[in-house]
């Protein structure tokens, strides 16, 4: 019978059927970090268990971590008690921990995949909403919360109820200065961010094909913005090149055995999906979002809609009809793991490259992982963000969500490369965000307020694919 990869993914995992008729599914890869972990491992000592498979847990430090002073211990208490916990509970369990002297910490969506911890055909669980992002390997992976934090360090495996898959394809070339992140603000825009609500999202389609692994995880990221929890691409020659060398994927001969799998996890050919959208690339502009939630945008030439949502329009204090362009900010943030990779900061780059921050503007780079934040000062952008007038950071979620010191101040208004512009996600409960790609970000901080990045006068904006 013809398979979707999810399918496939799924019952290769399914250990049983629960009586309740929920399936009882194998977790091939279990990434904690030091915010969804404290209650739960104390869960397990409450009950006298050990973690079950500690060789398939990787601890990971991102949330809490300040980006401007790294050094131990942290000025924040509770953020020192929350990292120390961490340490402790992966010293107790024997639980391999990308610290921060590690040279792999970061953020866990970006460290999983750039070590080649995330694989093609496997099942991924963290507890944070946007291990999506892990799909855009052909994984299925998913988000989970506390009491099934515990459940997995018990005993690796989840009662999960199974989904639906819903197919997006995506035809054609993309504009000039049109990024992935356009490409899933769109999705989030046409289908609602509740339109996923017990799918799996599965991309695919020429544009998708043609994008790089890291735009494919910006896409498959946000899938959780659209209502689903499971986002994947099929894993295909990109990624098996993305996957060659890293350091946890199998070498050798191991590697290309494991290359069989991978591939035969793909979506057959002629499988068959609950649902099925198409999408023209050359339809989606870059975007802006305006309200309070990942599904209130607008392309950055049009207008707020007629009939916008009062409570979005009172919140952000914005009229309906009104542009979007134009719109003055206070803050510009690069960072965060839906847009802080290395192909990322070199985009932002490109269009800041000789101009200055407006002065009025504060402006930060914050890169996904210690990684990409020495690979990037290898190649000479921290001068290039430096010299424009950015704030230079070490690796962490930062102002996606202020758990840390990097927090927006009273009404301040922020172009976020992130994903969320839930009221108070940026750390003050009147701060507002508007979500865009990091090329527009770039653009923003340079002109003080949101511009079209196609018109930036001396942008060098990247030629769709
Ligand atoms: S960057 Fe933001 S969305 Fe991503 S893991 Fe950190 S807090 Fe969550």
């Amino acid at each position: 019978m013809p398979a979707t990869l999810f399918d496939k993914v799924w019952q290769a995992h399914t250990v049983r059927i629960l009586p309740n008729g929920q399936h009882q599914l194998f977790v091939g890869l279990h990434l904690i970090h030091e915010v969804t972990t404290p209650q739960a491992f104390d869960m397990l000592r409450a009950r006298g268990l050990r973690v079950a498979m500690p060789e398939r847990t990787i601890g990971t430090v991102d949330h809490i971590v300040p980006t401007r002073d790294q050094r131990r211990p942290f000025i924040d208490v509770m953020a020192e008690d929350m990292l120390s916990a961490l340490e402790r509970n992966c010293r107790e369990h024997g639980i391999r921990l990308l610290n921060l002297d590690s040279g792999h910490q970061g953020i866990v969506h970006v460290i999983g995949p750039e070590l080649g911890l995330t694989q093609p055909g496997m099942t991924i669980a963290c507890g944070d909403s946007h291990t999506s992002t892990h799909g855009a390997f052909g994984a299925v992976a998913f988000g989970i919360g506390t009491s099934q934090v515990r459940d997995v360090l018990a005993s690796q495996c989840l009662a999960m109820d199974p989904v639906k898959v819903r197919r997006i394809s995506v035809t054609g070339r993309l504009g000039r200065g049109v990024y992935a992140k356009d490409v899933i603000l769109e999705i989030i825009r046409r289908l609602g961010v509740k339109g996923g609500a017990g799918f799996a999202y599965e991309y695919g389609g020429d544009t998708i094909d043609r994008m790089s692994m890291d735009e494919r995880m910006t896409i498959c990221n946000m899938s959780i913005e659209g209502g689903a929890r499971v986002g994947y691409v099929n894993p295909d020659e990109t990624t098996l090149a993305y996957m060659r060398g890293r350091q946890f994927a199998p070498q050798g001969d191991a590697f290309e055995r494991a290359t069989e799998w991978w591939r035969s996890v793909a979506s057959d050919r002629d499988a068959s999906y609950d649902d099925v959208v198409e999408i023209a690339a050359g339809e989606i502009q870059p975007t802006v979002t305006w309200g309070i939630n990942p599904g209130q945008s607008v392309a950055v030439d049009e207008r707020l809609p007629s009939n916008a949502d009062a409570e979005a329009l009172a919140f952000m204090g914005f009229a309906a009809g009104q542009p979007v362009k134009g719109t003055r900010i206070d803050v510009a943030f690069v960072g965060s793991c839906t847009n802080a990779r290395l192909s990322d900061l070199q985009e932002a780059a490109r269009i800041i490259r000789g101009h200055r921050v407006a002065p009025h503007v504060k402006a930060l780079v914050v890169p996904g992982s210690q990684a990409v934040r020495e690979a990037a000062e290898r190649e000479g952008l921290d001068r290039v963000f430096l010299d424009a007038g950015f704030e230079w950071r070490g690796a962490g979620c930062s102002m996606c969500l202020a758990m840390n010191p990097d927090r927006l101040e009273g009404r301040e208004i922020c172009a976020s490369s992130s994903n969320r512009n839930f009221k108070g996600r940026q750390g003050s409960p009147t701060g507002r965000t508007l979500l865009m790609s990091p090329a527009m970000v770039a653009a923003a901080a340079i002109a003080g307020e949101v511009v079209d990045v196609r018109e930036f006068v001396g942008a060098e904006v990247l030629v769709g694919r």
